[in-house]
């Protein structure tokens, strides 16, 4: 029988792993009872359990690892992006479109002793003063008004129209402009004077007073540029050094993200007249980007890595 045991013991790891006929199991089978030898390598076999299928060799494991990090990666990097559009997109449909002036577009009116009533008119969806005294004139109250629609106003809401504001006067004389953000003067809507009567008196000049747009968007874009330009540079002394430059190449893809989320929410525009909705835009999309980014980032390192020659050889089948 000696023969046998060694056909047998050929047969066991397939047999075990129930890669067998059903006549060679039951040939492996009625062998085992009656020799021992046979019957203790396979009971060993069973207690070291079941060797590593040609689905998945020991070898095979660490680059499943990492595919399978890949794939997490990649969905990761899908959701970012769709949720960087979506940001976008809010931006866009949010961002305000001013209203220009005409008479029509705004009244005002006494409102008790408390300051001015202001009403607006037309597709004005949005409206926000500001007060300050001007101290020029004798601190006299001088206060701004805007008012704005949206794209998803436009789109989305009934036509606004019938929004008032009451603008506080302090018992003090007030001017009240209203600032189209067009570029253009802005235009004295009314004189308000407490000892008055009535307290309102309609005006309708420019009086020469303009609101410019604000430029801090501008630099915040230069000092990225900037900061991109020393990555840059740092990148190119750092190329030959891969643990470094991986490093470099990250905190260059922030200016990058930066860079990209501005053009995204205003343009290529750098003047606002909405400043700290456009940097809070900026600022929100670019920290999506840039995780994004980081993820792309990482994904392009572990494909460089699997096909590089020091990836994991192939398993043998031994
Ligand atoms: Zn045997």
């Amino acid at each position: 029988m000696k023969n046998e045991c060694s056909i047998v013991k050929d047969l066991l790891p397939l047999y075990a792993e129930k890669m067998v006929s059903g006549d060679t199991a039951a040939f492996v089978e009625e062998h085992c009872k009656s020799c021992a030898s046979c019957q203790a390598a396979l009971d060993g076999m069973r207690e070291t359990g079941p060797r590593p299928g040609p689905d998945d060799p020991a070898p095979l494991r660490p680059l499943r690892r990492r595919l399978k990090a890949m794939r997490v990666q990649t969905v990761a990097l899908t959701a970012l992006f769709v949720t960087a559009l979506l940001v976008s997109l809010a931006a866009a449909l949010g961002a305000p479109i001013y209203a220009p002036y005409s008479p029509e577009l705004v009244t005002v009116e006494p409102y008790g002793l408390t300051g001015a009533l202001v009403s607006f008119g037309g597709e004005v969806t949005h409206v926000s003063y500001d007060l300050h005294d001007d101290l020029e004139e004798g601190g006299v109250r001088v206060c701004d008004v805007e008012a704005w629609t949206t794209l998803w106003d436009k789109w989305f809401q009934k036509g606004g129209g019938g929004l008032s504001t009451v603008v506080p006067s302090g018992q003090k004389p007030m001017r009240i402009y209203y600032v189209p953000n067009d570029a253009s003067e802005n235009i004295c809507l009314a004189v308000y004077d407490p000892a008055a009567q009535p307290s309102v008196r309609p005006d309708g000049e420019t009086r020469g007073v303009l609101t410019l747009p604000r430029l801090t968007l501008g630099y915040y874009l230069i000092l990225a540029c900037a900061a991109l330009g020393v990555g840059c540079a740092a990148w190119l002394m750092t190329r030959k050094k891969p643990d470094i430059r991986v490093w470099v190449e990250r905190a260059c893809l922030y200016p990058v993200a930066y860079i990209v989320s501005h053009c995204l929410v205003t343009g290529i525009n750098w003047a606002t007249y909405s400043i700290s909705r456009d940097f809070a835009f900026i600022l929100a999309l670019s920290i999506l980007l840039y995780g994004g980014l980081l993820l792309l980032h990482n994904v392009i390192l572990l494909k460089i890595h699997l096909s590089a020659p020091a990836a994991p050889p192939l398993p043998r089948r031994d």
